[in-house]
C-alpha cells in the first residue's frame, strides 16, 4: 500500500509511504511534468502525461509518486525507481 491513513494530522490524513519497504518517513525531492510522448520512453513509464514527483525514503529507497492521466481516466501511484 503506498497510502496509509495518518493518525496525528487533521490537516492531511494520509501519507504516502515507500513502495519497496512501506516506511511512512518520506521526502520530495524534484517534481516534473511529463507530457505523454516523453513518459513511454523512460523509467516510469506509462502512456498519457503526468506529474511525477521524486521521493526518497528514510531506507534509502528512491521512488516516484505520480500522478497519470491516459484517455480520460487520472490515475496516482508511486513506482520504486529502476536501478
Ligand atoms: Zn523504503
Amino acid at each position: 500500500m503506498i497510502v496509509q491513513e495518518c493518525d496525528y494530522s487533521k490537516e492531511y490524513r494520509q501519507w504516502i509511504t515507500c513502495p519497496v519497504c512501506g516506511f511512512e518517513y518520506t521526502h520530495i525531492g524534484l517534481v516534473e511534468i511529463i507530457d505523454h510522448e516523453a513518459s513511454a520512453n523512460d523509467e516510469y513509464g506509462t502512456r498519457g502525461n503526468q506529474v511525477r514527483i521524486h521521493m526518497t525514503c528514510e531506507a534509502d529507497h528512491e521512488f516516484a509518486f505520480i500522478v497519470a492521466h491516459n484517455k480520460g481516466n487520472t490515475f496516482i501511484g508511486a513506482k520504486p525507481r529502476n536501478i
